[in-house]
């Protein structure tokens, strides 16, 4: 699968090379018209006529393809400048009323000399039986090339869209004679009985629309140059299909003109060639299709997986950064947010009251200093696992140090929380421990709307935290016992 950068670097080489293509049709026809121009000075009637008998293609004729050649070598996309678009359109104009002029003149059964521009009538006339005039079927697919060329990359959607159309719609057109001339059906060569196209005019005029087809410059048809699957596509597609299918046809003409078969055998052939040559074309490139198909699924899922992966990691290291890595509690940092949090839950709502207990192990320095400092991180790991178990699941609790602890109790009121932190001074006091009796001394806070933030809390349970110590620890205090004389 292409990456962004290699698929920008593909479709810059894929739109030089539609531009090189463009530029070399534009210079054919015009060295086609320069050569039949120079057959006419010269009165060659192989640069005129190709062959003796065909027709010749007109001295106007010759004159529209240079100039439609110069217009679209003009139109290059990389140096367009304001002034090239101007000339060009200035030249594509000139061709459309060149055109527009032979019709109407045709219509009106007026002869309006455009046939004998630059040579005397009688030297365009004398050709046995037929005039060689422009065919009107080039004047009319020379209205549609010129009006293409004035609006080539139309600045709005609609003239783009009609430079468009006039591109295609010409370059079909010219399919018609060149095909006659290519299966020998004279039929094809003219509109009725209209003058009809010389076998060089056709030829250039397929090449100057497909010129201006795929030149970059007028997203004639953009898909060309695409580097994604569209753009494959049609660069196979296309002239697979062009190709394949004038060659059966010109096979199965050849080999019934040579008695080798019968016509219903050529319509067979051809069926048949046309069927087996378009299902291979198609089975091929749904095959790459559908392999560029899977690749993208797998990248995708691939991708998936590493962004639930990373997603994973991320939440597990966002949990790492606020556990306490001793007693797998909260730690600091995340008390801190917890508390920051419920301060504002009651700035906004005022029922959201909630308490605050601090929790300080009592002469914890002599049980570390007298079974030593991993015995100490027992009884800090056992604590906490007491804490966490004895309160509420919502309750949050987190170590805010050393070996003291904080627990936040949403929705508790001070007499709820004096009553927890009782139980929770009573689990601790109860428990058996490995070495020596552990306690804990409890300060707890309350806060109330009035409460300007997480240190003042804090505080408060700090001060009643004291007094329990200097009251003879092992108990629990409110902060609001501290206007309270301390007990003897
Ligand atoms: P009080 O009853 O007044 O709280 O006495 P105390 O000894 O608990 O008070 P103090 O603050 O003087 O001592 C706290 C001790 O906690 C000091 C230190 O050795 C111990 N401590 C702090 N953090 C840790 C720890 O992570 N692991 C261990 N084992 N001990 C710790
Ligand atoms: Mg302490
Ligand atoms: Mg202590």
């Amino acid at each position: 699968m292409m990456t962004p950068p290699e698929h920008d670097a593909r479709e810059a080489v894929l739109n030089a090379r539609f531009q090189a293509w463009s530029t070399a049709a534009a210079f054919i026809v015009t060295t086609m018209g320069t050569v039949v121009l120079v057959g006419w000075v010269l009165g060659s009637e192989t640069l005129k006529r190709v062959e003796p008998g065909l027709p010749a293609m007109n001295p106007a004729t010759a004159i529209g393809f240079i100039l439609s050649g110069f217009a679209l070598a003009l139109l290059r996309e990389s140096d367009l400048t304001p002034g090239r678009r101007m000339a060009a359109q200035l030249l594509g104009m000139f061709v459309f009323t060149v055109g527009t002029a032979k019709i109407a003149g045709t219509m009106a059964g007026v002869d309006l000399g455009l046939d004998s521009i630059l040579f005397r009538p009688d030297v365009i006339m004398t050709h046995s039986g037929v005039a060689d005039r422009m065919a009107p079927s080039s004047a009319l697919i020379f209205m549609l090339f010129g009006l293409a060329l004035v609006y080539f990359g139309g600045q709005s959607r609609l003239t783009h869209r009609l430079s468009q159309v006039c591109s295609t719609l010409g370059t079909v057109l010219s399919l018609i004679p060149l095909t006659g001339y290519l299966y020998g059906a004279p039929a094809l060569q003219r509109f009725a009985s209209l003058t009809p196209m010389a076998m060089h005019a056709a030829i250039s005029f397929v090449v100057l629309g497909t010129g201006l087809l795929i030149a970059p410059g007028t997203q004639g048809i953009k898909l060309v140059s695409r580097a994604d699957q569209g753009g494959a596509i049609v660069r196979r597609f296309f002239p697979s299909i062009v190709g394949t299918i004038l060659a059966l046809g010109y096979l199965s003409l050849q080999g019934q003109r040579a008695g080798w078969f019968a016509p219903q055998f050529g319509a067979a052939l051809m069926a048949v060639g046309t069927i087996v040559a378009l299902a291979a074309l198609l089975w091929w490139n749904a095959g790459v299709i559908s392999r560029a198909d899977r690749r993208r699924l797998a990248v995708e899922a691939a991708l998936q997986l590493s962004e639930s992966a990373l997603r994973a990691a991320n939440e597990a290291l966002a949990l790492q950064v606020r556990t306490d890595s001793l007693t797998m509690v909260r730690n600091r940092m995340a008390l801190d947010e917890e508390l920051l949090r419920a301060i504002q839950n009651l700035h906004r709502y005022e029922a959201e009251i909630f308490s605050v207990l601090m929790i300080d192990v009592d002469y914890f320095k002599r049980y570390n200093d007298t079974f030593g400092h991993l015995a100490g991180d027992d009884v800090l790991r056992e604590a906490a696992r007491l804490l966490e178990t004895t309160c509420r699941t919502t309750d949050i609790v987190g170590r805010y140090g050393g070996e003291e602890f904080t627990i936040i109790l949403p929705h508790t009121t001070e007499q709820g929380s004096r009553e927890i932190a009782e139980r929770l001074r009573a689990t601790v006091d109860r428990h058996s421990w490995p070495h020596a009796p552990i306690t804990v001394s409890i300060g707890v806070a309350t806060a109330s709307p009035a409460t300007v933030d997480a240190d003042e809390i804090l505080n408060e349970a700090d001060v009643a935290l004291y007094l329990a110590k200097q009251n003879g620890r092992n108990r629990v205090y409110h902060a609001l016992d501290t206007a309270l004389p301390a007990e003897a």
